[in-house]
């Protein structure tokens, strides 16, 4: 496609109505990487009009079928993977192949859904003779899919695929500063050759399109992953309507290591997991306590292991870590390592920007470890979504899950031990919606999401994802009392 950037509505790709565009910027850079349609709120009503009109069709089509479509949309994304994959690594900065990952990762998100979706049953009620009563799953409707820029590409099929399987019709946001991989994505779903309107994609502000598709009339499902303070905002909105909501928001997880912990494995799986992405995932550990006996010990492996982190240009296959995915986004992270040192915590390394050429443009942020963190600081209470590890020590065992609780946060916590027991017990304790004890992994089958204080409600990924994006209706039949 070129020409006038165009977004994909009611099956044909059209400019925003304004005429206007929105410039997207590559984070390795600074320099501008293209234009994509600035649409408005006349735009998104039309997009929500054509999912409207596609609903009815799109929900009675038999599950078969509607998973043939997502497995044919899978294909696609594996056949499209290295361009996807470059697309991702320009406009979000992610290391070539991790990007690729990615992608590939998606697409195995598309393929366990519509597998899945095929064995999604209803249930029977048990009432009396001459009544038979059952419980269907039934598509929500209209569902507004409004993603985040951190896992563009994923977060917009972890999302797409359950919706769609499951018989709603959608119009999707990206994030603005990510739209051209979510305008690719809008290619790919466009040689599906579904029914016109039942998946639309528009791109602009989350302020004014997001707004207002939260708070549209015809909207019965807003599906949204991003920060705790927009999904406040999305609620209010969606709150005139009584919307269905399923929102991952925000996180400040807690990895603990006791005493007994396998050091040098938890150095392995937490740094690959601290500054995969740079450091931008929803997963990330946002407070490591390490416990006195093994502090320093896992302080040093930790730092050496961080300063072999090779800081890049994501296209130079020997990068590790990229750019963070802007300035604004760069300047926060920044603002919090520099409360961190006021507040009295070590820096033990990074802290800064690259300054040598070619690091000296872009938005790049050094790997950054600040030791002696402590519970009120700052750091220790806010989201830093970077790559950045703040160390805290702890001593007494009765308060470490009391202390890891102590957050309005509720995503996910891990534990490293060698006592299966004791790892129980914690786990039981700890207020999250999923626990990691000597690991930290997620596959498709696996729910992912808070659920838990204000990091979101209901679930994303798996069976139990899927059912969010369903009501269940009863039907009760009177039958005759010979039946
Ligand atoms: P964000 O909240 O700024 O934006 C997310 C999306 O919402 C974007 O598409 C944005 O344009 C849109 N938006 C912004 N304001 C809006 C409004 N008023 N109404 C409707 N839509 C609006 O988040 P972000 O900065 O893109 O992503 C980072 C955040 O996402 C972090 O807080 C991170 O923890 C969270 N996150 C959570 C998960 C999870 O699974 N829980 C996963 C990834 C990211």
């Amino acid at each position: 496609m070129t020409g006038e950037p165009r977004m994909w509505i009611g099956g044909e790709w059209v400019g925003a109505g304004s005429g206007k565009t929105l410039t997207v910027v590559n984070p390795s850079t600074e320099e501008a990487l293209g234009g994509v349609p600035l649409a408005g709120e006349a735009d998104v009503d039309r997009a929500v009009a054509a999912a409207c009109r596609a609903f009815p069709a799109w929900s009675r089509t038999p599950q078969a079928e509607r998973s043939r479509k997502l497995m044919q949309f899978a294909v696609r994304i594996r056949e499209q993977a290295d361009e996807i994959a470059r697309l991702e690594c320009l406009e979000h900065g992610t290391p070539l192949a991790d990007a690729k990952h990615i992608v590939m990762w998606a697409a195995e998100i598309v393929e366990y859904t519509a597998s899945a979706a095929r064995a999604l049953m209803g249930s029977h009620v048990p009432t009396r003779p001459g009544v038979v009563a059952y419980l269907q799953r039934v598509p929500v409707g209209v569902c507004a899919l409004i993603t985040p820029w951190n896992v563009p590409f994923i977060m917009m099929a972890v999302k797409l695929a359950p919706a769609l399987a499951t018989g709603n019709t959608c119009v999707m946001k990206p994030p603005s500063i990510n739209s051209l991989t979510g305008l690719a994505f809008a290619r790919l779903v466009a040689e599906l050759d579904l029914p016109p309107g039942t998946v639309n994609v528009v791109t602009g502000p989350g302020s004014s399109i997001g707004h207002r598709l939260a708070s549209h009339p015809d909207v019965d499902l807003v599906g949204f992953t991003g920060s705790t303070e927009t999904g406040r905002s999305i609620m209010a909105a969606a709150s005139s309507t009584i919307k269905k909501l399923v929102m991952e928001l925000g996180g400040k997880n807690p990895f603990i290591l006791l005493e007994d912990a396998d050091v040098d494995e938890a150095v392995r799986v937490l740094v690959g997991r601290q500054y995969n992405n740079s450091g931008q995932h929803c997963s990330g550990v946002g407070r490591y306590y390490v416990h006195e006996r093994v502090y320093d010990e896992f302080l040093e492996k930790f730092v050496a292991a961080s300063s072999a982190v090779v800081v890049g240009d994501p296209l130079d296959p020997r990068t590790t870590m990229g750019p963070v995915v802007s300035a604004e986004h760069r300047a926060h992270i920044e603002r919090l390592v520099e409360s961190a040192i006021a507040e009295g915590a070590r820096l033990v390394l990074g802290g800064r920007r690259p300054t040598q050429p070619p690091l000296d443009r872009g938005y790049y942020v050094m790997p950054t470890v600040i030791a002696d963190v402590t519970q009120q600081m700052t750091i220790a209470r806010e989201e830093v979504f970077g790559p950045v590890a703040c160390i805290m020590k702890f001593r007494d065992h009765d308060d470490i899950v009391a202390m890891a609780n102590d957050t309005r946060y509720g995503l996910c916590a891990g534990f490293f031990t060698r006592d299966v027991s004791r790892a129980l017990r914690l786990a039981g304790e700890i207020r999250t919606g999923s626990v990691f004890v000597n690991t930290h992994m997620l596959t498709p089958e696996m729910p992912w999401g808070g659920g838990v204080k204000q990091s979101g409600l209901g679930k994303e990924g798996s069976i139990a994802g899927m059912e969010e994006f369903t009501e269940l209706k009863l039907v009760c039949i009177e039958v005759g009392a010979g039946q």
